[in-house]
């Protein structure tokens, strides 16, 4: 028996010996890590980015290929969570930004910029009235509190697997959550949902959730489900809040737009800002005008940053020049068919893994059959994600650790290619594993 087929008889080994190259091959990156072990809990300040032995330290990033603290280079899969959606120094958002950069950034007043970034996003997405914020996390949190003061109530009905932010995380139990009344129910079941709004009923403020989870595994809602919780809310007297921070990438007009589904208030993020930090909320006039500061009773909505020149320029840059509806159909569909393709494989080799997702995000799964919400996947074995994340990074792909994949502008064929071949190669490796 070889060497490589001992060392990897058993799953355990194959992460080890993974890992052990990992280990082997960032020498700068791990030493970038012990540093800052020294002022920062775990060496951390973003709890997602945190890989066990370390994480790699990117150093750079040029179209769609990053290159780390070592001088690997690799495709980057992940996209910023969404957020990347441009690529690294895309030329048109470049010059949007050193525009606004010669005018002075803090100017500590309405700017010139502003309103037409909030009529671009309104056009964009259906919204009446818009309020900008620093991140989708401060998007969802303005959006509940809007819900809560709206409707004199304290409830809020989530989904497990869902994710809203960093005080709004719902795959696991997350003591620093914020403190509203939450509620969960499964995601896609509409009948164990009206059930846990009837337990809930004069409480409830809000009805919350991502038209697709992205966090959870990019598990799209199903047409019925969502039409069934517009009802749901409407007889509930609770505000439906879709948090389209991730989604709204997948359709010109968000995924609402395609699945047939009007909120009261939709939440916005990621690559909206144009790779800046940003946030939004909006949606009907009615709600949002009550947060007109010219009303006696006007609700508050402070930020020193919310309407800052880099996030309005780039925004407003990224959203009418680069990502025009045209250029968001074709990502899309460029990302439908590589999961397609990347399907295709897992199935012919009878592999126990698939690719779910719409468009240009996925996530790699470990199981077969439908997957509907995250109790469908509880008992696939997390240590085969883990193997994958190593083994595409070795053969030069950047994903998330959880196997989640975004596409952005620069991937182009011989991107998806490599990752094809990626994957393929993980195929033939771990055949035993897969079954
Ligand atoms: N909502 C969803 C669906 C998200 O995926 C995220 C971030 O991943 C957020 C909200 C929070 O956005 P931010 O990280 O900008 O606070």
């Amino acid at each position: 028996m070889s060497e490589t087929v001992r060392r990897n008889a058993t799953l355990d080994d194959a992460i080890a010996e993974a890992r052990a190259r990992y280990v082997a091959a960032n020498p700068a990156s791990l030493a970038r890590h012990v540093e800052s072990l020294a002022v920062m809990p775990g060496g951390n300040t973003r709890t997602v980015l945190h890989v066990d032995p370390f994480p790699l330290a990117m150093a750079a990033g040029e179209g769609g290929v990053l290159r780390d603290a070592d001088g690997h280079a690799y495709l980057d899969f992940l996209g910023e969570y969404t957020a990347g959606l441009f690529g690294h120094a895309n030329p048109v958002i470049r010059a949007a930004i050193d525009r606004a950069l010669d005018g002075g950034i803090s100017l500590g007043a309405a700017n010139l910029v502003e309103a037409r970034f909030a009529r671009a996003v309104c056009d964009r997405f259906g919204l009446e009235r818009v309020r900008f914020t620093n991140s989708g996390t401060e998007a969802n949190l303005m959006a509940l509190a809007t819900a809560c003061a709206v409707t004199g109530r304290r409830g809020v009905l989530a989904f497990r697997g869902g994710y809203h932010g960093g005080l709004l995380a719902f795959g696991a139990a997350s003591p620093t959550n914020a403190p509203y009344d939450v509620v969960l129910a499964p995601y896609n079941d509409l009948d164990a949902t009206q059930a846990a709004i009837a337990a809930e009923a004069g409480r409830l403020a809000a009805i919350i959730l991502e038209p697709m989870q992205g966090g959870g595994g990019c598990i799209p809602a199903e047409p019925a489900f969502l039409a069934g919780l517009r009802d749901a809310a409407d007889a509930a007297g609770a505000l439906l809040i879709l948090d389209e921070v991730m989604t709204s990438r997948l359709a010109p007009g968000g995924l609402q737009s395609v699945l047939g589904v009007r909120p009261d208030l939709t939440t916005l993020g990621k690559y909206v800002g144009g790779g800046m930090s940003f946030g939004a909320f909006g949606g009907g006039a009615a709600v949002m005008d009550r947060f007109d500061p010219r009303r006696p009773d006007a609700f508050a909505h402070a930020g020193t940053f919310n309407n800052n020149v880099l996030t309005m320029s780039a925004g407003l840059a990224g959203l009418t020049e680069v990502f025009t509806p045209e250029a968001c159909a074709a990502l899309g569909a460029r990302g439908e068919a590589l999961r397609a393709r990347l399907n295709d494989r897992a199935r012919a080799h009878g592999a126990q893994m698939q690719f779910t997702g719409i468009g240009s995000m996925m996530t790699v799964h470990f199981a077969a059959g439908p997957i509907r919400r995250v109790e469908d996947v509880a008992g696939a074995d997390p240590r085969l994600k883990e193997l994958f994340f190593f083994d595409l990074l070795a053969s030069g792909i950047w994903l998330a650790r959880r196997g989640m994949m975004n596409l952005s502008l620069p991937t182009d064929d011989a991107a998806c290619a490599a990752l094809e071949a990626a994957v393929e190669e993980f195929l033939c490796s771990h055949a035993a594993f897969l079954q």
